[in-house]
């Protein structure tokens, strides 16, 4: 760990120093307690750094979660081996997956499954339904979809040779449009204030648009959990239906990476805004994704405080996606993604394995904030 500044405390050791300026900004905002901290993973973030965990009390920074709330990973530990899907076409299994799930960014169900309409039902009845309906008012047809990117599903095998599914996205068109509108609340609120950086707008707790903020914020958190659920639920299906014999759920994981909750650190309760990073308290599970063609990583915490209990949430970008475009082709993507059923497509030149920053120099850079119990390497790579 290094420290910044007083209020900033890194783990990073590939850090820029534009992401390290952009961290020094929010850090000097006065309703900081105790400190932002720096993830491994961290690089400039529109609105704030990703890989950064921001704790506020008494306001809060709608752009320091960011436009995709909830967006986070969930994976599932079956009873199959290597030796249940080595020598299949996987192919098969990527287009069985590709075709049960709506991919891409505004790609959406055409109609209502039973079980994302139970799940719907639960959306319906919390607190921000209505903000949701004027958000977006299809978003019970946006559950179990996964957008575009670096959202991805992956079918994978870990240390021990046993079949893992494994998934990352968000909460999808509706959540976007949520925290839009807040953000955009937030900037009306400050405008003609002096702040660091305009997407420092913040609300402050009292006011009725942070109650407002909060409320789109938890529903929109736990749409992004639902939807992971029911994406999980498709792909469960699909598998079972590939490998002839009914996925069993032997461990299941799930966490957000950008999102806010109550916490209390340094004595203090404060909103605590992960804006990609994931809680890792002592013995918490969680989800650390590498990319496309590298390992991933299933921790449990430490419970380390000055981190404020957080970890990183993936490799986090090397290169801009306009950067990557040029730097690699797809000849040389095609050698890295060998053995691996995936897109075979020009689209995911940006998602490069080496687009992203060294996977195993972040996870060395994290081992004071999580202990590794499995490595998954994946065999099957589906993206939006
Ligand atoms: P983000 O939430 O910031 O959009 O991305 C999370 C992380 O997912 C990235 O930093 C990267 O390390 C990882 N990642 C991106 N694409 C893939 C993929 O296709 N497979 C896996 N396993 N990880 C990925
Ligand atoms: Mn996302
Ligand atoms: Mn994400």
């Amino acid at each position: 760990m290094e420290q910044i500044t007083e209020r900033l405390l890194n783990w990073a050791s590939i850090l820029e120093p534009a992401t390290r300026e952009q961290a020094e900004r929010t850090a000097s905002m006065p309703f900081i307690h105790p400190h932002v901290a720096l993830m491994p993973d961290a690089h400039l973030g529109l609105g704030a750094t990703v890989g950064s965990v921001i704790p506020t009390d008494g306001a809060i920074i709608p752009a320091a979660v960011g436009v995709d709330i909830g967006c986070g990973m969930m994976a599932v530990r079956t009873q199959f081996t290597g030796d249940d899907v080595r020598g299949r076409n996987l192919a098969t299994l990527h287009g069985q997956i590709a075709r049960a799930i709506p991919l891409s960014a505004g790609r959406y169900n055409r109609k209502l499954r039973d079980t994302a309409a139970v799940r719907a039902e639960e959306l319906r009845a919390m607190p921000g339904a209505d903000q949701a309906d004027g958000a977006a008012s299809n978003w019970p047809l946006q559950l179990g979809s996964l957008g575009s990117g670096n959202h991805f599903i992956e079918v994978s095998l870990d240390e021990a040779d046993r079949v893992w599914l494994f998934l990352h996205s968000g909460s999808r068109g509706v959540g976007n449009r949520l925290a839009q509108r807040h953000i955009r609340v937030a900037r009306d609120r400050c405008a003609g204030t002096d702040l660091p950086d305009r997407d420092l707008a913040y609300l402050e707790e009292g006011e009725p648009e942070f109650a407002a903020y909060i409320e789109a914020l938890h529903w929109a958190q736990r749409f992004a959990a639902l939807n992971r659920e029911e994406m999980m639920d498709r792909v469960a299906e699909q598998v079972s239906r590939f490998l002839t014999e009914e996925v069993r759920r032997e461990q299941v994981v799930q966490c957000h990476h950008n999102y806010t909750e109550r916490e209390t650190h340094a004595g203090r309760e404060v909103w605590l805004s992960r804006k990609g990073a994931i809680s890792a308290r002592r013995g918490q599970w969680g989800l650390i994704p590498g990319s496309m063609g590298a390992a991933s990583y299933v921790v449990v915490g430490r419970g380390n405080p000055e981190s404020l209990t957080s970890a990183p949430h993936g490799a986090g970008r090397a290169f801009s996606r306009t950067a990557a475009r040029k730097q690699f082709s797809r000849a040389d993507l095609d050698r890295r993604m060998a053995g691996i059923a995936w897109g075979r497509s020009d689209a995911f030149l940006d998602e490069h394995p080496d687009a992203y920053k060294a996977i195993d120099v972040v996870m060395a850079d994290a081992a004071a904030l999580v202990e590794i119990r499995h490595t998954l390497r994946q065999v099957v790579n589906v993206k939006g």
